[in-house]
This record gives C-alpha cells, structure tokens and sequence, in this order.
C-alpha cells in the first residue's frame, strides 16, 4: 500500500448553555476543510481533510472517519483513531455518544457504530467463505477488546474490576513488547467478545470502572487517557490444505483513544502543573513531539518518552491506517485553547504513515476456535 498522510479531521460542537450567552463563535467552518477562527481583530484559517460543523451529525463524523478503518481492519491492516481537545469539546460525545441516561442510536459515537458495523461484517466475510469453500474450508474471526487508562504515566486496566480511586501505581500494569515491537500492557486483561452488545456492555463497565476517582468522572477523564483496543483476529485453512490442524492467522487492531483535555498541555507550557498533572500532560506534550518529529522526518522520534506515546506507537509512525479528530468549542472565552488545538491538529497531517496489512502467522496447534467452527459444521451436516 503507498503511503498516505495521518488523516485529521475536526469537529466544532454546537453551542451548550454553559457557554454562556452572548458567546460570540471563534470559530466557523468556512467549508467542509476549512475552519476560521477570529478573537475579534485577527482572522486565521486553517485547513484540514475535513470539518464539521456544529450542525454535523454523529452518522456523519462516523462515516467519515471511522468507516474505512472497519475495512482496514477486517482486511487486516491496523487501524487507529484518537480525539484530542480540551475538556468539554467533544471528544466522548464523539467517540461514545452523550454520557449517561438511556442510549439513544440517533447519538451514539463512533465506538457503537464501528462495534455493529465490524460484526456485520464478520458475519457476511464469514457467511461468503463458507458458501465458497464449503465445509471442508475454514475460515473465522474472534475479537477481543482490552481498555486501559493511562494516569500519570502508569496503565491500569479498566476490565479488572474499579480501578483504585487513588490510581495506586502498585495496581498498574507494565509495558511490555512483542519481537516484533508491539507494546501492550502485560496481565491487562483481553475479553472474548461475540456480539456487538457484548463489546459495548464490556466498554461500559470498563467505564464504570474507570468511574471511581475520588475527584469525580469528568475532572478524572479530563486528565487521563482512554484506549481501547479491539483486536479482530482471522484464522483460516487454505484451500487444499489437508492437514486439519493446519491453519493461517492474521490480527488486526483498531485502537481508539479519547485523549486527556489539551487545557493540561497549556498548563504545562506555563509550567503551573500539580503532581497529578504532569504525568497526564506528558502523554500530550510527548504526543505532540512525536507527530513533530514524524512531520520533519527526524531520525530519532521519542516515542518511548511517555506510557500514551508507547502504547500508540504502532498506530502513529506505523504501519496503520490513522484518524484523528480535533473536537473544538465554539465558546469565545475558550479560544486560546481551540487555537492551540487547531495548530496541533495542523501539524498532524504532515504525518505520513505507511498502512501495511499485518504479518500472517501458520499456525499447527488445534484451537478453540476451530473446533467452535468443527462444531457448527457438524451440526449443519447432521441437518
Ligand atoms: P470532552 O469529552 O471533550 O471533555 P464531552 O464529549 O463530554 O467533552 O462534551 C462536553 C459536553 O458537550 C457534553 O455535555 C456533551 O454532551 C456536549 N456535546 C459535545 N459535543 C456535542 C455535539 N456534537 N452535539 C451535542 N452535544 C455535544
Ligand atoms: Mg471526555
């Protein structure tokens, strides 16, 4: 595959009464990639892939920028998308839907609407190879979901139960990384997961345990990082093989982060920063050296200079195919940080990345997986 630029999107979120009245907008969409931004007397636009404006729907922003990378995936290519903006802009609204109350499918984020588009997927992808190569073939996905939450440089696991609300770094898990140079977080814990439902069930307990932090949910998110990392396995026995046991494997992963508040990095550059904070504004500051370095083409790229940038680092000077998307405010009293935001966002699409579909593994052990499979094919011969 040629290698192609670090797709950047950004979305204005609509007016909220706790912006306040006569809030004049710093910034407009001026078309669907360009965005204006004005603090009264100066006027700056910026362009990007694609802008959405406050009137954009969640259907929209997820056809966008989350559709294609379902089929990267599926076709086995890695695949991430990361919000990035300050706190209140967007970015859970965008990834998940509205927080609390009953969910409602008009205004659900991207992270539902990839969950029921990867399993339908699955199940044509799996439906046709089965017509095709009938019970003799094999072919299968399984998915698996780890979430983690990065707080002051340490990784917790969000599937083990509440995380403790002091984010003991005791409890955290260590980096590790694979021969071929993945990093994951060892001993967090990867579910099985079989449906749509499931994935978003097993989200939203991790979110719940995320919840417990005794400053609250919102002022915690606000300095932490979520990733979620859904891990599409493929598993299939070539044509003409005959040997049972034998058969090809394939992961693919799509990461979505929601990023802490990019307010923190301001507060970083003033260098006003509590304990608390530093560890969480590292990953941004970290984030925003790497994509600079990737951007000139450097040599040397720190990804290793913070727990965010090492556990993105496949998904950022990599072989994946990777979105981000700047959430702004409109509010004028926000507009130093939706300008840092935007430069931030700008910088980004110099960031070429070259998508590779992942390495094939052979494999000759029998697997559960298969025998899942066996299973149903012997159900259907019994038919
Ligand atoms: P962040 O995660 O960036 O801190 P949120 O996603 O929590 O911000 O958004 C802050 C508030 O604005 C929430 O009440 C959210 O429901 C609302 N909001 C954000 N984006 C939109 C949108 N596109 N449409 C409607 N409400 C939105
Ligand atoms: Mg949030």
């Amino acid at each position: 595959m040629a290698s192609c630029p670090l797709q950047v999107a950004v979305r204005i979120r609509p007016h909220q009464p706790h912006d306040g009245k006569n809030g004049r907008a710093s910034v407009q969409a001026a078309d669907a990639a360009t965005i204006e931004t004005t603090d009264g007397t100066d006027t700056k636009t910026f362009v990007y892939d694609r802008v959405f404006g406050p009137e954009a729907s969640q259907q929209e922003v997820y056809s966008h920028c989350a559709l294609n990378l379902v089929d990267s995936v599926i076709e086995g290519t890695n695949a991430c998308i990361f919000a990035f903006g300050s706190t209140g802009a967007g970015k859970t609204h965008s990834m998940l839907g509205p927080e609390g109350g009953r969910r409602q499918a008009t205004q659900d984020g991207i992270l539902p609407r990839a969950a029921a588009e990867l399993f339908r997927r699955i199940a044509r992808v799996e439906a046709e190879a089965k017509a095709a190569i009938g019970a003799k073939g094999f072919s299968a996905y399984e998915v698996r979901v780890s979430f983690l939450e990065v707080y002051c440089e340490n990784a917790f696991d969000l599937l083990s139960g509440p995380v403790s609300a002091s984010r003991d770094p005791s409890s955290s898990c260590q980096l590790r990384e694979t021969t071929d140079g993945r990093v994951y977080a060892d001993g967090a814990k990867e579910e099985r997961i079989k449906s749509c439902e499931q994935l978003l069930d097993v989200v939203a307990a991790g979110a719940r345990a995320r919840a417990t932090a005794a400053t609250g949910v919102h002022a915690h998110s606000s300095r932490s990082h979520a990733l979620l990392v859904v891990s599409v396995e493929h598993r299939w026995r070539e044509v003409g093989e005959t040997d049972p046991s034998k058969f090809k494997s394939q992961v693919a992963r799509l990461t979505l982060v929601d990023l802490a508040g990019a307010e923190s990095m301001e507060r970083a550059h003033g260098g006003s920063v509590d304990a608390a904070g530093v560890g969480t504004n590292m990953g941004l500051l970290v984030l925003g050296r790497v994509i600079r370095a990737l951007a000139e083409g450097s040599e040397r790229v720190p990804y290793r200079d913070s727990t965010l940038t090492r556990l993105m680092q496949s998904s950022l000077g990599g072989k994946a195919k990777t979105q981000m998307l700047a959430c702004v405010s409109p509010a004028a009293h926000e507009g130093d940080v939706t300008l840092s935001t935007l430069k931030y966002a700008a910088s980004a699409r110099r960031v070429l990345l070259k998508p590779e579909a992942a390495a094939i593994a052979t494999e000759f052990e029998s697997d559960p997986m298969l025998a899942d499979v066996e299973d149903d094919d012997a159900a259907l011969n019994r038919r």
